[in-house]
């Protein structure tokens, strides 16, 4: 059977029958929990929920095969500083969500970027001990098959040849001039069939939308949220042939990207009142953050890899300190290795820079529309004065790495982002703050959650799929101990 039929023929024995109601041609669902998209973030929530015996019940705007048509739904307009790059793009509409095209390198943060506020003075600390993450993470990490990347945590991991003989660069990180918090190094050697899941290829989606308990709708579209006194009380979807769907949900949690999701959240404004779910303080879509970044390629003579590893990645996570300016921010450095003719070896050092969660940086409601109607995501986004700074310090500190590993041939443009969505709807302590509370409810909001990238309250140094999927499941733990209703 191919995995189009299957799904669809899950989505019809296991959501339309049990829980299907046909009331005159306005056709309803109804489910314990909705959740809306099939990411990382939706389908690891699924999973846990469904293991629990809950009630699950998926719905996705993307079909199997990829779509033209479908994707174009993710278009974004550019806004005030123009469109820096294509943020539309940087997401999959599609079941499996943007694991069909992400490169799976997602270590853990710092413990200190958790509390950036303070220890760095910058941003808001986030309302969770690093010791109380640590287990999630290490779920994430089994969940998406990602193997942790301290050589510590993981003895089956090769030992990273690089490591061993790159006491030069930490030499170079401690005497280039800058005060250093924290610095940490993690290595891993990739060999060929090392590699993270893709939750469609693998079957993941398959397995999860098989469980007993789960549905699973692609295909359909969530255009608005409906509340009523508190509660999201239905779910105005399009079906896969654009006729009108209503679910209804005891709980909705909205898993649709860093983009999408503030997207969503805009456009429910038009079914209640004209007031947005969650944009109770201004900050929905505001705190809009992404990892800018460059890389410099160049050659080293002598090979450092060991014999079968077809590459080898060294991250070194930084928090730089210039004492031109009050400013802390971190940086992600990684040193790869790839073979190169002769026994030589390609080079590449890449830097990730944190930014600063700016108010101005935002996803707002755009005047264009999508083939259903809807208004399409206006994104304004511009690299601040303080993120130039940093941007300034991490890289003559690349040039100075690079130079290190072996030569400097090439150093690429700044690229505005790396398609790491970030803090749109971000988690707070107080609900002045933010979008959602610790346990991820949309402020003010009985049964509303968000999981995905766009909870994070600060960008950190790492890129955010371990760590959103970690929540995620952290969620999950916390809804299913929800009572039955
Ligand atoms: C080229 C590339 C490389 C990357 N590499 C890495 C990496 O190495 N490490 C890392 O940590 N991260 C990486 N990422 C980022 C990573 O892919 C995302 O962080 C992750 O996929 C986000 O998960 P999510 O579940 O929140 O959202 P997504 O994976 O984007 O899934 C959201 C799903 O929701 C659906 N949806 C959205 N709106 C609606 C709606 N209204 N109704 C119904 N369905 C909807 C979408 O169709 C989509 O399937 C990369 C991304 C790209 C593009």
């Amino acid at each position: 059977m191919k995995r189009r039929e299957f799904i669809r023929d899950v989505a019809l024995s296991l959501s339309l029958s049990p829980v299907a109601l046909l009331s005159g041609c306005q056709r309803k669902l109804s489910a314990e929990f909705v959740i809306v998209g099939s990411g990382p973030a939706g389908i690891a929530l699924a999973d846990s929920l469904a293991q629990a015996g809950r009630q699950v019940l998926v719905l996705e705007g993307g079909a199997a095969e990829p779509d033209r048509a479908l994707q174009d739904m993710h278009a974004v307009e550019a806004g005030k500083w123009g469109l820096a790059y294509n943020f539309g793009w940087a997401t999959q509409r599609l079941l499996g969500g943007t694991t069909n095209l992400w490169q799976s390198h997602s270590p853990r943060p710092l413990e200190q970027e958790l509390h950036a506020a303070s220890l760095r003075g910058v941003g808001k600390d986030w309302p969770f001990s690093m010791d109380s993450l640590t287990p999630w993470l290490q779920s994430a990490e089994q969940w998406l098959h990602v193997r942790p990347s301290e050589p510590a945590m993981n003895p089956a991991l090769p030992v990273n040849p690089f490591i061993a003989s790159s006491e030069g660069l930490r030499k170079l990180l401690t005497g280039a001039g800058y005060q250093h918090l924290e610095a940490g190094a993690y290595g891993m050697v990739h060999h060929e069939g090392m590699d993270a899941l893709r939750l469609l290829e693998d079957g993941e989606i398959d397995r999860v939308a098989g469980l007993n308990t789960v549905a699973l709708k692609d295909r359909t579209t969530v255009r608005r949220i409906r509340m009523s006194g508190g509660r999201a009380v239905a779910l105005e979807c399009a079906d896969r042939e654009g006729k009108p769907l209503e679910v209804e949900a005891g709980t909705v949690i909205l898993c649709g990207g860093g983009v999408q999701t503030p997207r969503l959240l805009w456009n429910s404004a038009s079914s209640n009142g004209g007031a947005a779910p969650g944009n109770h303080s201004d900050w929905l879509g505001a705190g809009f953050m992404e990892h800018p970044g460059q890389q410099i390629y160049g050659r080293r003579e002598k090979a450092l890899l060991p014999q079968g590893a077809t590459e080898t990645h060294l991250h070194v996570r930084d928090m730089l300190h210039d004492p031109a300016y009050d400013g802390i921010r971190g940086t992600l450095f990684h040193v790869g290795l790839k073979p190169g003719p002769q026994g030589s070896e390609f080079t590449m050092v890449e830097v990730l820079f944190e930014q600063e969660a700016s108010r101005q940086n935002r996803i707002l409601p755009g005047q264009k529309t999508d083939a259903l109607g809807d208004p399409l995501p206006r994104v304004d986004y511009r690299l601040t004065a303080e993120d130039r700074r940093t941007i300034k310090v991490g890289s003559d500190l690349q040039r100075q790495l690079a130079e290190a590993v072996g030569s400097v041939d090439k150093q690429t443009a700044l690229r505005p982002g790396s398609h790491h969505l970030m803090g749109a709807t971000r988690l707070s302590l107080d609900p002045r703050d933010g979008v959602v509370d610790a346990n991820l409810k949309v402020w003010g909001t009985e049964n509303l959650y968000v999981a995905g990238s766009s909870v994070l309250p600060s960008g950190m140094t790492v890129p955010p799929t371990l760590i959103l999927t970690a929540l995620s499941q952290r969620l999950g733990a916390l809804l299913s101990k929800q009572k039955k209703q």
